[in-house]
């Protein structure tokens, strides 16, 4: 089949499942992964044929997406803060609303060279510790995550992007303590109740892992509880906590992080005008 033949093919069994301009937008990236063809590749080559080799990749492609698979987990790459990360269905895929939140916490480093250290907490591909580990390269980075075959696509991404990151298996619900004390704790953690699960598309509910997602609807701050308590006894003076939080429940998650005992508190919007982030600190 000839590539104009088959982006004709694709374009035809997709469309009714996703925006038109979304479906070529997964064309020109997959001719690129799998053809190593440009977007001006594409027009220029209309006329040549696909080898079988290819077909049977691009009708793979076309079929896991027909799905609803995202096309992160078929490409098996995503990027996150301009750089590379693996994803897979063991890891989130890394959100533009995350981007902010790591914006967020580099803004607020005074002095990039000074030593600091950083606990990231349910750390999924590593996408927050990496990139604060690649923009602060002074800092000491460690990542929590509950699953070990998450953890190891969070180690390949900080080797992936020649950072040092001390990835831990931890179930933060089951710590009493922290070992050690840091400058800075972030997590982005579950937050999405399963009230919300309706709001959810396809291809993330069908596809991206629920434990890095839900939680239960009669406790939906539990892990903000958890990380705050744990962050009252475990950040150093002047320490940061930073979370991405529900959009639905930016006051409810201030309040809780001000009685747990944390005097100084913002809430920030993403760039939907949505309540997604919290920086809070104990300042006297
Ligand atoms: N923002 C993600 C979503 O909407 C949820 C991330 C999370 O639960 N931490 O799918």
């Amino acid at each position: 089949m000839t590539l104009k033949n088959y982006k004709k093919h694709f374009i035809s069994t997709l469309e009714t499942h996703y925006p038109t301009t979304e479906v070529l937008s997964f064309f020109n990236l997959l001719a690129a992964d799998i053809l190593g063809f440009s977007r001006v590749d594409i027009v220029l080559e209309a006329a040549s044929e696909i080898n079988d080799t290819n077909l049977k990749k691009l009708n793979q492609a076309l079929s896991e997406l027909g799905n609803h698979k995202p096309l992160q987990y078929i490409l098996g790459e995503t990027e996150f803060y301009g750089l590379p990360f693996k994803v897979n269905e063991h890891t989130l895929i890394p959100r533009p609303e995350t981007e902010e939140l790591v914006s967020w916490i580099l803004e607020s480093v005074e002095n990039t060279q000074k030593k600091i250290s950083i606990l990231d907490i349910g750390t999924g591909s590593g996408c927050i510790a990496i990139s604060l580990a690649k923009n602060l390269p002074n800092a000491q980075v460690t990542g929590y995550d509950i699953s070990e075959k998450t953890l190891i696509t969070a180690t390949s991404n900080a080797s992936l992007n020649n950072v040092s990151v001390d990835f831990k298996l931890v179930d933060i619900l089951k710590i009493e303590t922290l070992d050690t004390s840091f400058d800075i704790i972030v997590s982005n953690p579950p937050y999405v109740r399963n009230l919300e699960k309706k709001e959810i598309q396809k291809n993330v509910l069908e596809h991206e892992p629920h434990t890095a997602l839900f939680v239960e609807d009669d406790d939906p701050l539990i892990f903000y509880t958890k990380i705050a308590n744990l962050a009252k006894n475990n950040l150093n003076p002047n320490g940061l906590l930073f979370f991405e939080i529900n959009q639905y429940l930016g006051k409810e998650t201030v309040a809780l992080v001000k009685s747990i005992g944390f005097n100084n508190v913002t809430l920030k919007q993403d760039i939907f005008k949505a309540d997604r982030m919290i920086c809070a600190s104990r300042k006297k």
